[in-house]
């Protein structure tokens, strides 16, 4: 019945306790056994387990008797908290009439949080501010209720302290579900409309849909249409994550479920659009999803170039997964066959990489993320540059331009000389300070995107032990006096070390990249030479000097094993390498560009 039904997320600050709130509810409702739980369902992939954090949003439907003696559904879609997956999460909100916003009593309102709550509410939905970690003797909840009613602007007056970890509290937290959230309001006779927020592809089954049925009703044998492209299929299967996957006989109003109608291509399926019944459709489909627009790309190269059809194969795979990263095939003079791959940003990026070496076997070298710059030549063309190596030569640029952003920083106060620091040597623009509390304040900047993804993520978290924490929406973009850096390896120029970089950055980072180069790559029987040029002109100079004797003769003649431990050490270290032209260069000087300051 609509009425038992409830839809909701967790929103969530990274580490605030989300999954593991999860897995109280699932434990409490009876449906995994509290060992099965301590493995953390929700986040499925061995990946998501050992990085703690969640990739996609999953959809659990939970029965549970309340204490009014009725049994609901509980469906609980769960939803990634990190700055990159903005777009996962305002998705699979818009399934929902509910949200618990989580917030860690130990660290209070954070940037996501921020950044979640105005996702949720943008989606109208009705907001319960739950307050986790009260067992921890640091817990403020007075100070965290104070600040989710001042920077949040809700009514915490009900804010509720739990402990997630311990199950404390949790019991009333599933009351204030039934109790705040509303039932869906679709209606049960009209055609099918429902809305397509998640979807992957099963080797059996071809694409399988996470779908919100907002009016009328799904079963198997139904003929549905994809109203974005007109396209028909014959439902297969409908059911439920319970967190087991479960057949059911049909989707109802109100409820989230998955559904298989022998979809076999991406093209099918846009996250953001609309099911309906093929023969008796609804008027109006869903207005879609704000178009996610990838910020970070690079080249993804097989070490092995017999793999390329295995790279290409699991990448078609990967984004039957994930609509929001994109690839087209690439050849670099260095590396060979390869593909420019584009992500909503570096963690993102990681997983793909990750991803695609764990589940499809392969062993990848990876090129230097940079951002999408765009150029106007002095014919008048406007290109988008994603390839520094793609850029034209600096006669026929007219005017650059490169994104910028607003970055936001939370941070306790003690920290923000330090912040203030780095944002500065990024060319940050300051635009905002101010205290959220007696003891921490916001910090927002203006900034290149282009110095952002070059490690100030990671820099951000050790100059603050881990304490600040980082938001960002896009400006658009803004002319800058930028270069190209070339890295010439004995006079070749190598298109995949290309960067670009602020003119005044230039010499700097010229220099810094040819001395990391010199310590990256290994001796050799001849010598190397490393340049970095801004187009004829060189600016910096190194020079690996040639590898003296072999290395095994170190090993006078008898010791077979340690000799052959050598050997095998040197050929593990081999696995990550690239020839380019007669040098052998590892993976790590690739992206040594995100090592330099
Ligand atoms: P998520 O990133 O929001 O999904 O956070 P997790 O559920 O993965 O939790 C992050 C960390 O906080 C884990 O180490 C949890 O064990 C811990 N944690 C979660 N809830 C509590 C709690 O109520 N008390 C304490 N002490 N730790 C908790
Ligand atoms: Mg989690």
């Amino acid at each position: 019945m609509q009425s038992l039904i409830r839809n909701f997320s967790i929103i969530a600050h990274i580490d605030h306790g989300k999954s593991t709130l999860a897995d109280r509810f699932l434990e409490a409702t009876g449906a995994v056994t509290a060992r099965e739980a301590k493995e953390q369902i929700l986040d499925a992939m061995d990946l998501e387990r050992e990085r703690g954090i969640t990739i996609k949003a999953h959809a659990v439907a939970i029965r549970y008797r309340a204490k009014d003696g009725k049994t609901y559904a509980l469906h609980l879609i769960d939803t990634p908290g990190h700055v990159d997956f903005t777009y996962e999460v305002s998705r699979s909100l818009a399934a929902c009439e509910g949200a618990l916003l989580l917030v860690d009593a130990t660290q209070g309102v954070q940037a996501q949080t921020i950044a979640n709550v105005n996702l949720a509410m943008a989606n109208h939905l009705t907001i319960i501010p739950v307050i986790n970690k009260i067992d921890l003797a640091s817990a403020d909840v007075e100070g965290t209720k104070q600040s989710i009613a001042d920077i949040l602007q809700l009514d915490a007056t009900d804010a509720m302290p739990i402990s997630a970890k311990e199950g404390k509290g949790v019991p009333d937290v599933l009351e204030a579900i039934i109790e705040r959230i509303p039932p869906p309001s679709g209606n049960p006779d009209a055609p099918l409309k429902a809305l397509i927020f998640d979807s992957w592809f099963d080797n059996y089954q071809g694409v399988i849909v996470l779908t919100r049925i907002v009016d009328g009703s799904v079963r198997p044998g139904m003929k549905i249409k994809v109203m974005s492209n007109g396209r028909t299929f014959e439902v297969m299967e409908v059911g439920q994550f319970t967190p087991k996957r479960t057949k059911g006989t049909q989707l109802l109003t109100g409820e989230v479920g998955y559904l298989c109608a022998n979809m076999k291509e991406v093209a099918d399926v846009k996250i953001g659009d609309t099911i309906t019944d093929a023969v008796n459709p609804t008027g109006e489909p869903f207005p879609g999803y704000k178009e996610v627009k990838p910020l970070v790309f690079c080249g993804l190269y097989s070490t092995d170039t017999a793999k390329y059809e295995d790279l290409r194969d699991a990448l078609v795979k990967l984004r039957l997964n994930d609509s929001s990263f994109v690839y087209e095939p690439e050849t670099s003079l260095a590396l060979g066959f390869g593909f420019r791959c584009g992500f909503l940003g570096l963690l993102h990026m990681e997983i793909i990489q990750e991803r695609l070496e764990r589940e499809y076997g392969l062993t990848l070298i990876t090129t230097a993320p940079t951002v999408v710059y765009r150029v106007l030549t002095t014919k008048g063309d406007v290109l988008e540059i994603d390839n520094p190596a793609e850029l034209p030569p600096p006669n026929s640029i007219e005017s650059f331009e490169e994104p910028f952003i607003l970055a936001t920083v939370i941070t306790p106060e003690r920290y923000m000389g330090a912040i203030l620091k780095l944002c500065q040597e990024r060319r940050g623009i300051q635009r905002d300070i101010h205290f959220l509390d007696p003891t921490r304040v916001v910090i927002s900047y203006e900034m290149p995107l282009n110095e952002v993804i070059l490690d100030f993520y990671d820099k951000l978290k050790s100059r603050t032990q881990g304490y600040a924490s980082l938001d960002y929406e896009l400006l658009g973009y803004r002319e800058s006096d930028l270069v190209k850096i070339d890295i010439l390896l004995n006079g070749e120029a190598v298109d995949a070390l290309s960067f670009i970089t602020h003119r005044e950055r230039a010499y700097f980072r010229g220099r810094q990249m040819a001395e990391k180069m010199k310590e990256l790559i290994p001796r050799q029987m001849f010598e190397i030479a490393i340049q970095a040029a801004i187009g004829n002109k060189v600016i910096a100079r190194e020079t690996i000097g040639a590898m003296k004797k072999n290395v095994t003769a170190k090993c006078y003649g008898g010791d077979i094993t340690r000799k052959r431990k050598l050997l095998e050490k040197q050929k593990e270290g081999k696995k990550r390498m690239k020839a380019v032209g007669s040098v052998e260069v590892p993976q790590e000087a690739f992206l040594a560009i995100l090592k330099v300051g």
